[in-house]
């Protein structure tokens, strides 16, 4: 499991706990997504590359670094949409592109029915935001997207982590780190993630 880096971090851990409570409305339910993304991402970008820059301050000149990179979010919907904005709380310039997937039915396989990336990479990093790694399905094609696109930097961010959707990733996408709160023990029948917090879409959108 190199590439997993399942956090450590108290607050975390602590979030977590609430955010797993089926008492636990969609109001907190958002809040505390919206924390622990922002958390995991600060863990997830230890690595972003920096440059050099003069900053006049009151006094004097500092010198100081600047992030270098151009940072792509990629929510997957729609449960990845409450992640975009414990992120841009913290890199409000990060651009968010969307990309239509759904399961068909008969072939398993995901199917894309939106995708409006330009033709050139506008990004150098993408961060694929998904609280949930369940089967893997739509995180692999989603990295299948983005590689086709030609970002080079991708990080995969998600709350809980099934070990199905790991080893999915793992199998068809050594390269990407995978950035966790938890990994849980396992999916039941019906693809959901044991014990995990239920449908995170539901739970944020009020829909359950
Ligand atoms: N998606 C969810 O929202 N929950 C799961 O447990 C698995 C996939």
């Amino acid at each position: 499991m190199s590439n997993v880096f399942v956090s450590q971090h108290p607050l975390v851990l602590h979030k977590l706990s609430i955010l797993r409570d089926v008492r636990t409305e969609p109001k907190k339910f958002r809040q505390l997504i919206k924390e622990i993304t922002a958390l995991l991402a600060y863990e997830a970008t230890q690595d972003l590359l920096t440059t050099p820059v003069e900053i006049q301050t009151p006094l004097a000149v500092a010198h100081c670094r600047e992030l270098q990179e151009k940072i792509g979010l990629i929510p997957i919907l729609r449960a990845g949409l409450g992640m975009v904005e414990g992120i841009w709380e913290l890199m409000p310039s990060s651009e968010v592109w969307h990309i239509g997937l759904y399961r068909d039915e008969q072939t398993l396989k995901p199917v894309e029915y939106y995708n409006k990336l330009p033709v050139e990479p506008t990004v150098s990093v993408c961060l694929i935001l998904d609280p949930m790694l369940a089967t893997g399905g739509s995180a692999t094609a989603t990295a299948d997207v983005l590689k086709r696109w030609g970002v080079r930097k991708i990080k995969f961010l998600g709350i809980i982590g099934a070990p199905e959707g790991i080893a999915a990733m793992q199998e068809h996408h050594p390269d990407i780190p995978i950035h966790l709160a938890c990994v849980d023990e396992r999916l039941n029948e019906k693809g959901y993630i044991l014990p995990g917090l239920g449908d995170a879409g539901d739970r944020q959108f009020g829909t359950g």
